[in-house]
């Protein structure tokens, strides 16, 4: 190789180094630059992002959490809410259940006679309420215990607490009559009253002495089981039917009776009692028209 040559190759090369060493710097530039660029441009801003990120992400969790949480304790109230649902509901299915259960299991298989008379017996020797103080006799009830058709009264007069039976006054013989006029006989009926007891003064029984006594009245038409029941007056009818409406208002309407543990909608016709029409011999008219309803629906002739 030729000296010429020789430096000019070398020069060659030592200008390429050159250019190289100019291009490394370029680079280093370049490198600064894009370090100052990303720096000033990129990561603060990312840096910011992220952190902002990382916020949105701590809330949104946060608030996953709440309703977590929140989802949870609706979970546990409604749990309790339905575990107090279910406790009531068992409550009184196991009420309802010993009050059928007892009714049914009294007198499951035993006829009617044998259960109304160890009712009877019962209520001979009850001191439930303070009428037992005042009584001769209780007045039970009495009649077909078979029948159809049950009328019941409010309580016994003084001459029904003599003899202990139901209806045998004046208002009892005006009954009679209706049931005669009916075309049926007083054999065929049964006759019972909301308290067994006879309130002093012929007053009104209280409240707490038909809470007491009218189980038993219940026994009796569970026992007796009628398809239809007239109950004569405004205390009957308010306490049979459990009702405060007058029973101005409540007579010639079909009203509708259920017993605990008895399987059956008893037909009740409300009309006045025999002794306010002896007061009352203009309302007589209105008791025949009750009666006729109920005939009809025994598929008796109306006349
Ligand atoms: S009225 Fe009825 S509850 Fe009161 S003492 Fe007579 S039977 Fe018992």
């Amino acid at each position: 190789m030729s000296k010429l040559f020789k430096n000019n190759f070398l020069t060659d090369i030592y200008g390429i180094s050159d250019i190289i060493k100019s291009k490394d710097y370029e680079l280093k530039d370049i490198d600064d630059i894009s370090k100052q660029f990303t720096k000033s441009l990129g990561v603060e801003t990312v840096s910011q992002n992220n952190k902002s990120i990382n916020t949105i992400e701590k809330s949104v969790d946060s608030s996953i959490e709440v309703i977590d949480n929140t989802i949870n304790t609706d979970n546990k109230s409604l749990d309790t809410s339905i575990g107090t649902i279910k406790h009531s509901s068992n409550t009184v299915e196991k009420t309802v259940v010993a009050s059928t259960n007892d009714m049914v299991n009294k007198s499951i298989g035993v006829p009617p006679l044998q259960v109304l008379e160890a009712l009877r017996k019962e209520i001979e020797n009850c001191s439930k309420c303070r009428l037992s103080t005042s009584r001769t006799n209780i007045v039970f009830g009495d009649g077909n215990i078979f029948a159809k058709l049950l009328f019941i009264g409010e309580g016994p007069g003084a001459d029904e607490d003599k003899a202990g039976l139901p209806f045998i006054g004046r208002a009892g013989q005006l009954l009679t009559k209706m049931i005669i006029a009916m075309g049926i006989k007083k054999e065929d009926v049964y006759i019972a009253n909301i308290v067994k007891c006879r309130p002093p003064n012929n007053r009104n029984p209280f409240e707490d002495e038909t809470a007491y006594c009218i189980p038993y009245l219940h026994k009796q038409i569970a026992t007796i089981n009628p398809d239809y029941i007239i109950t004569l007056g405004s205390i009957a009818t308010k306490y049979l039917l459990n009702t405060n409406e007058g029973i101005s208002s409540l007579r010639g309407r079909w009203q509708s009776l259920t017993l605990n543990g008895v399987d059956k909608k008893y037909q009740v016709m409300p009309t006045f009692h025999p002794a306010y029409l002896l007061r009352s011999p203009n309302k007589k008219v209105y008791v025949w028209q009750d009666l006729q309803l109920v005939m009809k629906e025994m598929g008796l002739p109306v006349k």
